[in-house]
C-alpha cells in the first residue's frame, strides 16, 4: 500500500512494513513526533552525541510516509527566504553564517549516508535554473547580484550565459541560467527509509502506526498510550494542524510531481543533465526536476489550492489536473519527451509558516521543541535543524546553536476565510504574473502583490 505513495516509495528496495505501534505508557529522556527528514536527523544527532540517550520516535504511519519520502530529492543550499530576507532580520554576516551553515548540511548528507551505508543516490550536481524569457532572465540576475552582495560568492552561485547554460542541460528557450553549486539529487525515500535504520541500530526506538494527539510539557498523548519525556520534539511539518491547539501554525500547501518512464539513451543525450543537476526554470511558479539514477525525469510543481480548513486530500495528491499541467511544463522543456511514458503522479503536502521563515526551537520552560517550515526547501534544512536541535537539547554549543532561525517563532496564521483568500490570491499571482511574463517579458507587478500578501 505505502509503495504507491510516489515512485520514490515504489522504488525502494523492499517492502515498506509498519513497526509495531506504541505498546502502552512508557518513559524516555526526548520523545520525537515525526519521522520525517527533522525527527530522523534530531534522532541520529541525538544518538551520536549521547549513546545513553533513551530516544522515542511516534510516526503515525511509517517513516517517510510525509513530504520526507515523496519530495523532488533537491538537498538544497537555500531556504524558502532568500539569505537577503534573513538579512533583513539579522544581519549580513549572519545570512552568510546560515547559509554557508545549510552548504555544509549538504555535504554532510552525503558524508553520513556513505558512513552509515544509505544508497540514497547522493550526487552533488548543483542546480541549474534557465532562465527562459527577458523577466526570467532579468529576476535571476538580480537575484544573483543581491546574494553577492550580502556576501555570497561566484563559488556558491552565478549566472552562466546561454552556451553553458545549454551545455548542462538542452532545454527550450534558454536565455541563460542562475547555477547554485550547493546542491545534490537524491532518491528520498531511500535517504529517510535508511535514516530510520540507522537510528534503530543506534538504539531509537521508532513506533509506527502511532498518531500522537497531544503535547504537553513532558508528555505526548497516543490512543495507544503515554508517553513521557523531560523533551517533547514536534517534527509534524504540514501535518501540524492534527496536534491540538496547532491548526494555525503552518499551513498545508501542495506540490506535486510525476515520474517518466526510464529514458532511452539517445533522449537521455539529447536532454543532457548527466552529471545530475537538479533543473527548474525562473518562473514564479515552483518547478523543480531531477535526473534519477535510474535515467527517469522526475518533476514537479506547486500550484494546486490551498484546500479551505488547512484540508489534506489524498486524492489531490493521486490525480489533479495541475499533473496534466506539470506534464505539459515538462514536455515544453524537453520537447524530446514527447514520446516518453509518465508513469507515476504523487503529491504531498509541505509546511509554509505565515512569514516564510522556517525555525529551530527549544523552549526548556515548557521542555517542548520543534523545528520546521522550511516552505517547501527541507531536505537540506531538516538536516541542519535536526542536528541543531540535538545541540540544544544536549546544551552542546557549536557554530549552529546561535543562528538566526534558532528561537524564531513565525506568527500564526489568519482563520478562515482570510487564509483561503489569501493564499489561494498568492496561488493565482503566481500563476497569471507568469502568463504575463511570458507575454511581455518585464517582471510582472502581481508578483509584488503576491509577495505582500505571503509574508
Ligand atoms: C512533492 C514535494 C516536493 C518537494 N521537493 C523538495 C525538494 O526537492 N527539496 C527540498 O528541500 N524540499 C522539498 N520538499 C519539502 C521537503 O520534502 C520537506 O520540507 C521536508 O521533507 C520536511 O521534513 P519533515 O520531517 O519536517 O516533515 P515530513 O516529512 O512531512 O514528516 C512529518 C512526519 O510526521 C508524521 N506525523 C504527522 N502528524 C503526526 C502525529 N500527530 N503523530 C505522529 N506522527 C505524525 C507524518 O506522518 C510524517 O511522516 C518537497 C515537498 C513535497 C511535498
Amino acid at each position: 500500500m505505502y509503495s504507491q505513495l510516489s515512485f520514490w516509495h515504489d522504488s525502494l528496495p523492499g517492502s515498506i512494513d509498519q513497526r509495531p505501534a506504541l505498546p502502552g505508557d512508557r518513559d524516555c529522556d526526548v520523545a520525537i513526533i515525526g519521522a520525517g527528514f527533522t525527527g530522523l536527523w534530531a534522532a541520529y544527532h541525538l544518538a551520536r552525541i549521547d549513546p545513553t540517550l533513551r530516544i522515542i520516535v511516534l510516526e503515525r504511519d511509517v517513516a517517510g510516509f510525509g513530504a520526507s519520502g515523496r519530495n523532488g530529492g533537491w538537498a538544497l543550499g537555500e531556504y524558502g527566504v532568500s539569505p537577503m530576507d534573513i538579512a533583513r532580520a539579522s544581519s549580513p554576516g549572519l545570512a552568510v553564517r546560515q547559509m554557508r551553515a545549510l552548504f555544509d548540511a549538504v555535504d554532510d548528507i552525503g558524508r553520513v549516508a556513505a558512513a552509515e551505508g544509505i544508497d540514497c543516490h547522493f550526487a552533488k550536481g548543483g542546480s541549474i535554473s534557465w532562465a527562459r524569457n527577458r523577466a526570467q532572465l532579468t529576476r535571476l540576475t538580480a537575484g544573483v547580484s543581491a546574494r553577492h552582495a550580502v556576501g555570497l560568492t561566484t563559488e556558491d552561485i552565478s549566472m552562466l550565459g546561454p552556451d553553458e547554460a545549454w551545455a548542462v542541460g538542452n532545454a527550450t528557450d534558454i536565455l541563460g541560467a542562475r547555477f547554485m553549486a550547493h546542491v545534490a539529487a537524491v532518491h528520498p525515500a531511500r535517504l529517510v527509509r535508511g535514516l530510520a535504520d540507522v537510528v534503530e541500530r543506534l538504539g531509537v526506538t521508532v513506533h509506527e502506526g502511532t498518531a500522537a494527539l497531544s503535547t504537553s510539557k513532558g508528555a505526548v498523548l497516543t490512543k495507544h498510550g503515554t508517553v513521557t519525556a523531560e523533551i517533547v520534539v514536534r517534527a509534524t511539518e504540514g501535518y501540524t494542524r492534527d496536534l491540538a491547539g496547532q491548526r494555525r501554525a503552518v499551513a498545508p500547501f501542495y506540490s506535486l510531481m510525476v515520474a517518466t518512464e526510464p529514458l532511452a539513451p539517445d533522449v537521455l543525450d539529447e536532454i543532457g543533465l548527466a552529471a545530475r543537476p537538479t533543473f527548474a526554470d525562473g518562473r514564479n511558479m515552483t518547478i523543480y526536476g531531477q535526473r534519477t539514477a535510474d535515467g527517469r525525469l522526475a518533476f514537479g510543481g506547486r500550484g494546486a489550492p490551498y484546500l479551505f480548513g488547512s484540508r489534506i486530500d489524498p486524492a489531490v495528491e493521486r490525480a489533479s489536473p495541475v499533473h496534466d499541467r506539470i506534464i505539459k511544463t515538462l514536455h515544453e522543456l524537453f520537447p524530446v519527451l514527447a514520446g516518453a511514458e509518465i508513469t507515476h503522479r504523487w503529491g504531498g503536502v509541505l509546511g509554509i509558516p505565515r512569514d516564510w521563515f522556517p525555525s529551530v526551537v527549544l523552549d526548556r520552560n515548557t521542555g517542548l521543541a520543534h523545528a520546521g517550515g522550511y516552505a517547501g526547501d527541507g531536505v537540506a534544512a531538516a538536516k541542519l535543524a535536526g542536528h541543531t536541535l540535538a545541540e540544544l537539547i544536549t546544551g552542546t554549543h557549536s557554530e549552529r546553536t546561535d543562528l538566526p532561525w534558532v528561537g524564531h517563532e513565525s506568527r500564526r496564521w489568519a482563520p478562515e476565510p482570510f487564509r483561503w483568500l489569501g493564499i489561494n490570491s498568492g496561488l493565482w499571482a503566481a500563476r497569471s504574473g507568469d502568463r504575463a511574463e511570458a507575454r511581455t517579458g518585464r517582471p510582472s507587478r502581481r508578483v509584488e502583490l503576491l509577495h505582500r500578501l505571503l509574508h
